[in-house]
């Protein structure tokens, strides 16, 4: 890797000297007494950070076999198709060489063949495809990076030196502010391939000084620079030899030519996904981190509504409705999952007294409204949880107004029956993702217009830009990987339940980009909580209380219950539109909306209630994780399964959360963990 920054910056030098000036690379003595001007560009050493936690192998991940495609271009070309013979799929591509390109805003890959949207410019290389193939031996690290490389200008005639280093050091600060990804450029067969990806070059300082070389005197002018950047090492496992090395010298400068490396992986930009076993710390449990998280969350969040004047309920959800018949209260009592219920929220109840929570204030045990298909009234309204439990401005919502709410409506709920011209029959059309726990966000009120339905939507997590996030190295429940039974770590359920996800009508984004395993983590924006931005971005508009309604309306045949889960109750808390009511079972790898940072009024508004979410969630992991710390009697509240968990979470809430996004960006890891919350709480708290 230094040799390749050294010949980067000797190219970037060499047209801006005087022909008879040497460029030379490397560690040096210094001039020969036979010159009489020099310029030479080291690069000094190449510093990586430790991995985060103990484990010094704790952040490797697993490696794929991998290659490199080159193409050249005429300038008119826009397709470019990988040869039949070449193996893989292309995960990331560069034009020119060092530019990584972003799929579907600058080409789109249509099987074998990369289709761009403007042609490449002419050059022998012009286009760079980075190929990955099947599971390999070894492994691949990503660290951050350091290095140091200094310019010195030697001349025998005073001020000649610093004439030379500033035409150089001009050079030098142009290129470094267009520098790209650089990769090892003397690839071998010893194992070991580095890139430095997104390196950033920033000047040191400048020394002068005079010095005797070969006993001959000079003057010496240096610039110094660091460079930042991610190292990403990937080794082969000893033993393992690799198929067809990379060849040395002009091989890699030949366009088309396809060496197959040992091991490398697809390559991210600068990333603030933390790749490690456990959540919180490279060497916790991920699912003990997940219960600790979300446990103090529902601690904190009960605190919270209770020490505000709110009623805190966390409803139940009846599966078999003659419960509910007042002659059968005896076999409510029984179910068995109504007990684990009620124990839950004795144990939340404990902890909260323990923590100076007056017995006057106790979490209830609710029951959630019954969803019944197609009929009025099946919907969690945003924004009336502060009403008093039970009542009418509650949970009795008016149906929707309007003849564009109302056949809205039906189509949500599958009330439309249309003719199929095939065969004649009746069947019931509707709109929006029908499957298991389906909600479509919808709006009422708004007095100018209406906001089509929203259905649940699936979307991948920013890899830079939006704080910290987590992906595990160990296999959590389904193995992360490209196969049918394996997912992209947050999916719901497997790869293969993709498909069967998406009949049911669940609105997927960027469906032509292909997922990538081991990178990507997968969210999902529930129709609510689309719902809650919509009307806030009205309001921004027309004025508080003007925006709408957010609602949404239970569809399908695979739904029950009435109430939100409870992230999403979390946000619409934290975002002015408290639930109806509200469940602790699961929440799967819910999501927000990630501005993409643009100024236009709704981008603004997602802002600014992702803020305002953000803040609420610090407010209680705080306020929970204090819950969860103070012992009675010298006796903790916690699990001693999960004492390690709790001690990490302590940690990082000491040490490495900075601002309310952090905390925020914990319960959405743990959320990617898959459990329902109530079982979370179940397995963390005993009672005391
Ligand atoms: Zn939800």
């Amino acid at each position: 890797m230094l040799v390749t920054l050294e010949a980067f910056f000797h190219d970037a030098l060499r047209p801006a000297l005087p022909g008879d000036v040497d460029v030379v690379t490397g560690p040096s003595r210094g001039p020969a007494s036979t010159v009489s001007r020099l310029v030479e560009v080291c690069a000094l050493n190449l510093k990586l950070a430790l991995p985060e936690g103990e484990d010094l192998a704790g952040g490797r991940e697993v490696a794929f076999r991998s290659g490199v495609h080159r193409w050249s271009a005429n300038g008119k070309q826009v397709n470019f198709t990988l040869p039949k013979d070449i193996q893989g799929e292309v995960v990331e591509l560069e034009s020119p060489p060092g530019r990584p390109l972003r799929q579907g805003d600058q080409y789109v890959l249509e099987g074998n063949t990369v289709r761009f949207y403007r042609p490449p410019a002419q050059a022998d290389i012009a286009v760079v495809a980075f190929l990955r193939g099947e599971r390999a031996h070894g492994f691949l690290e990503r660290r951050r990076c350091e290095i140091s490389l200094v310019t010195r200008a030697w001349a025998r005639e005073h001020g000649e030196a610093d004439k030379l280093l500033s035409s150089a050091l001009a050079a030098a600060l142009l290129a470094s502010s267009d520098i790209g990804n650089l990769d090892d450029s003397a690839p071998d067969d010893s194992g070991v391939r580095i890139r430095l990806r997104r390196p950033v070059v920033t000047l040191l300082g400048l020394s002068r000084g005079a010095e005797e070389h070969e006993e001959t005197p000079f003057f010496r002018a240096q610039a110094e620079f660091l460079i930042r950047g991610e190292a990403r090492a990937a080794r082969r496992r000893r033993g393992a030899r690799a198929r067809e090395p990379y060849p040395r010298g002009t091989a890699a400068l030949s366009p088309g030519r396809v060496p197959e490396i040992f091991t490398t992986k697809e390559e991210v930009s600068m990333s603030d996904v933390v790749h490690q076993k456990g959540i919180l710390d490279a060497s916790t449990d991920p699912k003990q981190d997940s219960y600790v998280i979300m446990t103090a969350a529902v601690l904190g969040y009960a605190w919270w509504r209770l020490s505000n004047g709110h009623d805190c309920s966390f409803d139940f959800e009846i599966k078999d409705e003659t419960l509910l018949r007042p002659d059968n209260k005896k076999a409510l009592e029984d179910d068995a999952d109504f007990r684990l219920h009620r124990s839950i929220v004795s144990k939340l109840n404990a902890a909260l007294q323990n923590n100076g929570m007056a017995t006057t204030k106790q979490v209830k045990v609710g029951i959630t409204p019954i969803y019944r298909k197609g009929s009025t009234g099946n919907m969690i309204i945003g924004g009336s949880g502060h009403e008093a439990a039970g009542s009418n401005e509650r949970c009795n919502p008016m149906f929707p107004t309007g003849t564009t709410a109302e056949k809205l409506f039906d189509l949500a709920v599958g009330n439309i029956w249309v003719q199929d011209p095939k065969d004649q029959q009746h069947k019931r059309w509707a709109l929006g993702y029908q499957g298991r726990g389906a909600y479509t966000g919808f709006i009422t009120g708004r007095p100018d217009g209406q906001t089509g339905l929203l259905s649940t939507f699936r979307h991948t997590v920013p890899q830079s830009g939006y704080g910290r996030r987590w992906h595990p190295t160990t296999p959590i429940d389904v193995p992360v990987g490209p196969g049918e039974t394996q997912k992209t770590w947050g999916m719901i359920g497997t790869k293969a339940l993709q498909d069967t996800l998406k009949t049911q009508g669940m609105h997927m984004d960027k469906e032509s980009i292909p997922l990538v395993p081991g990178r990507d983590i997968v969210g999902y924006t529930h129709g609510m909580i689309q719902a809650v931005y919509d009307v806030r971005w009205h309001e921004a508009r027309l004025g508080k209380g003007k925006g709408g309604r957010p609602h949404e309306i239970a569809v399908g045949d695979a739904t029950t219950k009435l109430a939100s889960c409870f992230p999403c109750t979390l946000f619409m808390e934290a975002t002015g539109f408290p639930p109806s009511s509200t469940h602790i079972g699961r929440g799967e790898s819910w999501s927000p909306l990630y501005p993409d940072g643009s100024t236009n009024s709704q981008q603004v508004c997602w802002s600014q209630c992702n803020a305002e979410w953000h803040q609420f969630c610090q407010t209680v992991l705080e306020k929970g994780l204090a819950c969860l710390l103070k012992n009675k009697g010298g006796k903790s509240f916690v699990h001693s399964d999960y004492s390690g968990s709790l001690a990490a979470l302590g940690a990082y809430v000491e040490k490495q959360a900075k601002a309310p996004r952090d905390f925020a960006n914990l319960i959405l890891d743990a959320l990617t963990v898959h459990e329902g919350e109530a079982k979370r709480v179940e397995a963390t708290l005993v009672l005391l």
